[in-house]
């Protein structure tokens, strides 16, 4: 029996995990679950699954979920550092990072340095700080359960890290791909949050229409599995039916297919190294007929570019890209400013932020700090 703790359990990631949980009742029980605001969800979940402790960033909210289950022997933590402490209190021996945004940062960062084992889905926290995070982690300490990297992953239990010759992303291109470029200053939140093949959670909804998402995903590739830039390639594939591929030095190239569901990558990552049984959507690839692959348009999408700027230069990149974007997408959503802004705004704060090539944490914070800041100058 493990113990597994989800933060961010509300979400579309975290549901998901715990729909994954439940199938595998005989080999996991929940002992912690986090979300932010979501309180009644959350107690339902609880309810449910019965863990030791449960988190609620918000503490006011945190006082209306305590006096509900009063009685229950669940323990409620909120407030800044509640995602830390459910990973520490909880006596997880897998913690799921669903949560969305810089915040999980901490909570990877002591999931890690505890010995236990992180499935990561908050890509963020590597984008950040993956020079201080996979530096604190042993050999498949981290186990992706974003669906490309989760491919990638899988694909390299054929081969070793020294036989890679490249990788190969694949982006449905969202909803926006075959736009005119002259068009997509005009598109709406409602527009851009009509996802083509997944069905996530806003921001990554938003970050996968400007391509942002796959920027950060080749951060993320960086860092877990140790590449170089011109090691990584992106292709757009509309299906999303191959989930990532890797190329090896004898030019074999090993795809992870299969419909896109979220529940195969977290629970491999939950099951690594074995697999269990899923019942999953089969593949009928005859139905699907056609498997189309395009160059990703890096002028029509300039986030992409800024992906591989932070691949390449590394440093504060990462964490300034990241921050400035969060804020952007935020600002998109709440229709203060243009979809084709987003990138625009967050390359202008990259070029004008002070570049620390091989930065501590204090400063990477500093550097996310400053350009949450520096962004909103160019909102008003
Ligand atoms: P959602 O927005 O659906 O869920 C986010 C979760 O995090 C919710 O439980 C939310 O709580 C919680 N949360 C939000 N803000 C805070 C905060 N400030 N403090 C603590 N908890 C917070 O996101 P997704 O599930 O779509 O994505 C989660 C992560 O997984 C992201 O990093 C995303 O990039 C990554 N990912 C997602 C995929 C997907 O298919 N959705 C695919 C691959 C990666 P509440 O409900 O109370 O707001
Ligand atoms: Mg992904």
């Amino acid at each position: 029996m493990k113990n597994v703790a989800i933060l961010g359990s509300t979400g579309s990631i975290g549901k998901n995990a715990l729909h994954v949980v439940r199938n595998l009742k005989d080999s996991f029980r929940v002992t912690g679950l986090s979300s932010h605001s979501q309180w009644e969800f959350l107690a339902r979940q609880a309810e449910e699954f019965n863990p030791s402790h449960i988190a609620l960033s918000d503490l006011q909210l945190a006082g209306k979920l305590k006096q509900h289950l009063s009685g229950k022997q669940i323990e409620v933590i909120s407030g800044n550092n509640c995602l830390k402490e459910i990973v520490l209190k909880s006596e997880a021996d897998i913690v799921v990072s669903a949560v969305v945004g810089a915040i999980g940062l901490s909570a990877a960062i002591a999931t890690v340095q505890a010995g236990k084992i992180l499935a990561l889905a908050n890509k963020e926290a590597l984008v950040m700080a993956g020079n201080i995070v996979i530096p604190l982690a042993k050999k498949n300490q981290i186990l992706p359960v974003d669906s490309e990297h989760s491919a990638i992953f899988q694909a390299l239990q054929s081969g070793r890290q020294n036989e890679i010759r490249r990788i190969i992303i694949t982006a449905s291109g969202g909803p926006f791909y075959d736009f005119p470029a002259d068009t997509l200053a005009d598109v709406t939140p409602a527009q851009a949050l009509k996802h083509p093949t997944w069905r996530m959670g806003q921001k990554i909804t938003i970050d996968s229409a400007t391509l942002m998402n796959k920027a950060l995903e080749i951060i993320e590739a960086k860092w877990l599995f140790n590449l170089e830039a011109d090691q990584i390639d992106v292709v757009v594939h509309p299906q999303s039916i191959i989930h990532s591929m890797v190329e090896f030095c004898d030019g074999s190239v090993i795809a992870q297919m299969g419909m896109p569901d979220m529940k195969v990558p977290i629970q491999y990552a939950l099951t690594f190294p074995e697999r269990a049984c899923l019942n999953a959507e089969p593949l009928d690839l005859p139905r699907i007929e056609n498997l189309t692959f395009k160059k990703p348009d890096r002028e029509k999408f300039p986030a992409l570019k800024l992906g591989y700027l932070a691949v390449r230069e590394g440093g504060t990149i990462g964490a300034t890209l990241n921050a400035a974007n969060e804020v952007a997408v935020q600002a998109f959503l709440e229709k203060k400013i243009r979809f084709t802004e987003i990138a625009s705004f967050v390359e202008k704060v990259i070029n004008h932020h002070h570049f620390i090539k091989d930065p501590c944490l204090e400063e990477i914070l500093a550097a996310d700090a400053w350009a949450r800041q520096e962004i909103k100058k160019c909102l008003t």
